[in-house]
């Protein structure tokens, strides 16, 4: 599929562009501009997030926003470019990526700060290799929602504006409809970024690139000097990344395809492709059917993660110097990460204060669930309105219960939870209810189930975009009731087994 390159006008829509990433220099990016799209037309418009930006009022109305934000022109003050990088992909050097999708079309000063605007999907880059530089309708659709989801449910993500589609059609199994992401994050920097220029020995551009990191994204750091500085760069990255790994282990999202070039230095979730929310807990689940190995099984996410911030250290290697401090950075993931996951799992089970015996009982929550394939998301809300409850209803756990099909597991379980829930509250007879209250805050009542995603894109592919913007409304807010859609609260049907989500998109 060929179509010519985009006609660079000079339309009237002013954005506050702003110097960002491109200030590095060409050894960082190439220039190109991206590729027209046929008789484009929108399939998802995030409304409140254009608002919180600040975007000038009439964003969407405006007659060129359709066409820039599919490729088919560029906007005044932008310089669309594709940036290189490198990567590890599934445990091996894959040598020089880049930006073989993704084009920015530069940073614009919002409301939430500085913020790169990327456009996936708008045509082949210098990175392309063999690749058609498009995104499908269907993967455009779940990475849009996804990123929303994740916001939703207060993990760093990159976010998305909208999705354009286009009748064009892309090659995959099956030919398929084109279509377009606008994701917007303060910085798109990979892991990879780093491995390039260190892979090159290009140490010059390694530094300044930490530089930049640091000067617009780690204020905080700007005070240091030397190596100590570039130690320090990585014990920023490690944390954030212990971070975001216990959120993607408490809320049971899989990732699919954690390569290093996947990997956000701001510890942002990066690059979604056969993501998927988990259904009926199993820590071996792998969701991306390419995986094999079953390398970034969910259980799994957490180690891969330090593996992958241990190629971090290894690329900063010539500007750390020694050793010790860059394992000292590194180590701190080993404290980071339980504590983490401890506190969110605590927060779920509406503990207060730390209690030694908190990660037994957790485990045995879960290997319960494991056992009996319970629904991960299904249990936790569950477990919310039974405590909020229980103080008046006799058979509040009932519904949990019946979860289970090893009943007596449960019981056993529930009394030692329950023990631990009222050995807090101190004569407050109101306790369990501010306790359910609290998890209803923290568990989901909504995720971006594959099977939701799925009749989104099917009705999508008719020419019906209802069920997305749907979705994104209730995504955004995944602990309100939202009774009208009370059916995409439930249980996944027989057939979500059956959907197969490869690395194609
Ligand atoms: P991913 O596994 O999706 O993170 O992609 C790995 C690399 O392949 C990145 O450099 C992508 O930009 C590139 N890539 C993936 N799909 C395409 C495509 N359809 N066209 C061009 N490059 C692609
Ligand atoms: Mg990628």
């Amino acid at each position: 599929m060929t179509f010519a390159q985009a006609p660079t006008t000079q339309p009237s829509l002013q954005l506050p562009w702003q110097e960002g990433f491109a200030q590095l220099g060409r050894s960082f990016y190439s220039p190109c501009l991206p590729t027209p799209l046929p008789a484009p037309h929108w399939v998802g418009r995030n409304e409140t997030f254009a608002q919180t930006l600040g975007l000038p009022d009439q964003f969407w109305d405006h007659p060129e926003v359709l066409q820039a934000l599919t490729g088919n022109l560029v906007l005044a003050g932008s310089a669309p470019r594709a940036s290189v990088y490198s990567g590890h992909q599934f445990g091996v050097w894959a040598g020089q990526l880049g930006d073989g999708r993704a084009l920015s079309l530069g940073e614009i000063q919002t409301n939430t700060g500085h913020q790169e605007i990327q456009l996936k999907g708008a045509g082949p880059t210098p990175y392309s290799r063999q690749g058609d530089g498009r995104a499908v309708l269907r993967s455009s659709i779940r990475e849009f929602l996804a990123s929303e989801a994740m916001h939703g449910l207060d993990i760093p993500s990159t976010r998305a504006l909208c999705v354009t589609g286009s009748p064009g059609r892309v090659r995959r199994e099956e030919f398929e409809t084109a279509a377009v992401v606008t994701r917007v994050a303060p910085s798109f920097v990979r892991f990879g970024h780093f491995e390039h220029f260190a892979s090159q020995g290009q140490i010059d551009e390694l530094r300044a690139l930490v530089d930049h990191v640091i000067a617009h994204h780690m204020p905080h750091l700007q005070t240091l000097e030397g190596a100590p500085r570039y130690a320090a760069l990585l014990q920023e990255v490690t944390q954030r990344t212990a971070q975001l790994m216990a959120q993607w282990q408490t809320v049971g999202f899989c990732h699919g395809v954690m390569n290093t070039d996947n990997m956000s230095v701001l510890g942002l979730t990066l690059d979604y492709g056969p993501f998927q929310f988990l259904d009926g807990f199993d820590p071996g689940h792998v969701c991306n059917h390419s995986d094999h190995q079953g390398r970034y099984a969910y259980a799994r996410q957490p180690q891969v993660a330090y593996w992958n911030l241990f190629c971090l250290g290894q690329a900063l290697m010539p500007l750390i110097d020694e050793q010790a401090p860059a394992f000292e950075a590194l180590e701190t993931y080993k404290t980071a990460f339980p504590e983490a996951l401890d506190q969110g799992m605590r927060a779920k089970l509406g503990l207060t204060g730390v209690h030694e015996k908190d990660r037994e009982l957790v485990e045995g929550m879960l290997q319960a669930m494991h056992k009996d394939h319970v629904d991960y998301t299904v249990f936790w809300r569950r477990l919310s309105h039974a405590v909020a409850e229980s103080k008046h209803a006799r058979h509040a756990f009932e519904p949990v219960r019946d979860l289970f099909l090893n009943r007596e597991a449960f019981d056993a379980w529930c009394s030692s939870y329950l023990a631990r829930l009222d050995s807090a509250a101190e004569g407050n007879a109101q306790h369990r209810e501010t306790a359910g209250l609290k998890m209803l805050q923290v568990n989901p009542k909504f995720i971006l189930r594959n099977h939701l995603g799925e009749l989104a894109i099917r009705q999508a592919k008719s020419g019906d975009f209802e069920m997305v913007g749907d979705l994104l409304t209730v995504l955004h807010a995944p602990c309100d009731e939202h009774p009208q859609f009370e059916s995409w609260a439930g249980l996944a049907p027989e057939w979500a087994a059956s959907i197969e989500i490869s690395c194609s998109s």
